[in-house]
């Protein structure tokens, strides 16, 4: 422990000189003349003159010694296809991409929209916009045209890529048709759309806009463009949040810090080495797809699993198949995934040669401790839970284990991470709360390298979003609420607008839905506070139970819902236990697999559910709203 403590003490005391060894992780073209310039905070600059150029970083500069080593594995569960593509292949049809966006009038500081399935044009196309210098926002593919032309009026793209459809278990999804409602929904019509066909659906083309991939790709066989050199703060790419909690902001990436701090977290935190096999199962319309299927492995010299499936298709067995197949060394996954497994025959983890793997990273909502022992035990492997956000683009808190593999503790995702100052506050008072001691996160700045440096076009709003959420002081925050033991681990107790107030006691829903999930035969569940004339609020709880026969009778309902309330009762204490504890088959997510308790909270209380462009399966709410009637 002795040791990342020191590690971590010197990244926050003398940043400077610990970024600056961290900035040789990656090639420069010209050498940054200072480390970073803080001179207008909360805005920091990283690695001041220097350029350098991600694509670079993450292809060429790996061609002498691997040029014929794997670099992208994908693997379609969808389409049943496999291909693996080199360094050398990759960085031939990265250029022939970079080709075609440049043909296409594409220059640096353009934004290029990427609506795409996961599918290997989809990163040629990232990393193309990386190697010219033109700014890439991936709007994930699932989303519907309203999410769709919001991030166009936004991002304000000259060129959109997409495809024909994408798959999803097995189903056609249609893309072209939903971005062409998208693009005459908007504001800013992009000049042109490239279009990669797979043929799995009929699309119309609009011509002088619409460009067929294939066709243009074939005029650009040989095409060598060379790399623009970004000054490491211009951007990278925007991206845009989940919306768990409200409008999607347009996180904006830098280029060298964001380079640094991805290739450094490869090795501190994620322990991977050159040559070696990552696999990610987000997707790359989403920050991890961004930092851990696409930059940071590539950046690493790391083959990078992109896949195209669910963790359920062709059976539960899937990911570790993978896995066996393709030597993965390091798994990156989300527990919403692993709790889809959890309802599976944990006898399909044992059913592969896992021998290649070391870890398994877990990020993106609390991690129960019923989850983690349940994933852990199950494959014999240590899981690794982490903590950060689509504005960090990497860890917050985490064991970085590359520097000192500390103990963890289930429930918490570990210290904070080298360059994050984490800090926890009263939100009435904005004193700094002690141990033990319930408190609002927050980080004061600088941030370090490869957070987001603004709102995409709205300084302001990163302003006023971020710094001024804490009563008197200048620290970002994004209202998640935290404590810390007297070791010094943190643990994440949900967003500051989770915690209820039952008769005065200030309850975290995900305390109780922790006490809920330890019962064996609940999978998944979801707590809100629901407003009570005479406690002020109560805990109502919506469960998945993981066999759903044991709740077909009313009977078998009453019994589970009082084992729950039991429970929680002698976990928590009678003021913790639900009012009620309903039965569904799904809870309503967002498309990245986060709870959106407020809707839920919002109908307990025959509200309007608010803005639901980012929801997963709207049927989920309609459960809840027939759950609440017929109880
Ligand atoms: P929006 O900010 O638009 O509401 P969002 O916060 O859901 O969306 P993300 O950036 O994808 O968008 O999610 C980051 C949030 O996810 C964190 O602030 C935290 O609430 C939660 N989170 C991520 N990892 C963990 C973890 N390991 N443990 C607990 N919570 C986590
Ligand atoms: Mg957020």
């Amino acid at each position: 422990m002795r040791s990342y403590r020191a590690f971590l003490d010197r990244a926050i005391r003398s940043p400077e000189a610990f970024w600056a060894e961290e900035a040789k992780l990656i090639e420069w073209q010209r050498p940054f003349s200072r480390v970073l310039d803080y001179s207008r905070p909360p805005f920091a600059r990283w690695f001041v003159d220097g350029t350098t150029n991600l694509c670079h970083n993450a292809i060429d500069r790996h061609l002498a010694a691997r040029a014929e080593q794997p670099a992208l594995i994908y693997v379609s569960t969808e389409i049943d296809v496999e291909q693996t593509f080199t360094f050398r292949q990759l960085h031939q049809e990265v250029n022939r991409f970079a080709a075609c966006l440049k043909g296409l009038g594409v220059v640096r500081g353009d934004r290029v929209l990427i609506y795409m399935p996961m599918v290997p044009e989809a990163v040629f196309a990232m990393l193309a916009c990386a190697r010219i210098g033109a700014i890439h926002s991936v709007v994930f593919g699932g989303f519907a045209s309203l999410s769709l032309a919001s991030r166009i009026d936004d991002a304000q793209p000259k060129l959109i890529v997409s495809a024909d459809a994408g798959s999803r278990a097995g189903r056609i999804v249609p893309y072209k048709a939903l971005l062409d409602e998208a693009i005459e929904r908007s504001k800013a019509p992009p000049g042109s759309v490239l279009l990669v066909d797979r043929g799995l659906a009929p699309m119309r083309r609009l011509a002088g806009r619409d460009h067929d991939y294939a066709e243009l790709r074939s005029r650009h066989l040989d095409a060598a463009v060379p790399c623009e050199w970004l000054e490491a703060s211009e951007p990278s790419y925007i991206l845009y949040t989940s919306g768990t909690t409200g409008q999607p902001k347009g996180v904006q990436r830098d280029t060298g810090g964001h380079a640094v701090a991805l290739a450094s977290s490869m090795g501190k935190i994620f322990c991977c080495n050159a040559g070696e096999t990552y696999f990610a199962t987000s997707d790359i319309g989403w920050v991890v797809g961004h930092s851990y299927i696409v930059y940071g492995p590539l950046l690493a010299g790391m083959a990078t699993v992109l896949y195209e499936g669910t963790p359920v298709r062709p059976d539960g067995a899937i990911l570790w198949r993978i896995v066996e197949r393709h030597r993965v060394s390091v798994m990156f996954s989300a527990p919403t995934a692993i709790r889809v497994l959890k309802k599976q025959d944990p006898a399909l983890l044992k059913r592969h040669d896992l021998s290649s793997l070391r870890l398994l990273f877990l990020a993106g909502e609390p991690l129960d401790e019923p989850t983690a022992r349940w994933i852990s035990e199950g494959l014999g492997k240590p899981v690794v839970d982490n903590y950060w956000q689509t504005e960090t683009g990497w860890p917050i808190l985490a064991i970085a284990r590359g520097v000192e593999a500390i103990p963890a503790k289930f429930g918490s995702p570990g210290l904070p991470c080298y360059g994050y100052s984490v800090k926890l506050y009263d939100e009435h008072t904005g004193q700094e709360v002690g141990p033990n001691t319930k408190g609002v996160l927050a980080i004061e700045g600088p941030l370090p390298p490869g957070c987001m440096t603004t709102v995409w076009g709205d300084d302001e709003r990163f302003v006023k979003t971020y710094w001024h959420s804490v009563p008197g002081r200048t620290v970002y925050s994004t209202f998640d609420w935290g404590i810390r033991d007297d070791d010094g681990y943190y643990f994440i107790l949900g967003r500051t607008d989770d915690v209820i107030n039952v008769a005065g006691h200030r309850l975290g829903t995900r305390e109780i839905e922790e006490s809920i999930c330890s019962h064996p035969g609940i999978a998944e569940v979801a707590v809100v506070g629901v407003a009570d004339q005479l406690k002020g609020q109560v805990a109502v709880a919506f469960a998945v139970v993981r066999d759903a026969r044991a709740v077909e009778l009313p009977q078998q309902r009453k019994n589970l819902e009082a084992e729950v309330m039991k429970q929680v009762d002698s976990q928590l204490g009678a003021v913790a236990r639900p009012a009620r504890v309903h039965f569904v088959t799904a809870l309503p997510k967002t498309r990245s697999g986060k709870l959106l308790r407020r809707s839920v909270q919002a109908i307990c209380e025959g509200r309007d559910p608010g803005d639901l462009t980012t929801i997963e399966d709207p049927t989920a709410l309609e459960q809840i709203r027939s759950a609440l009637v017929s109880a």
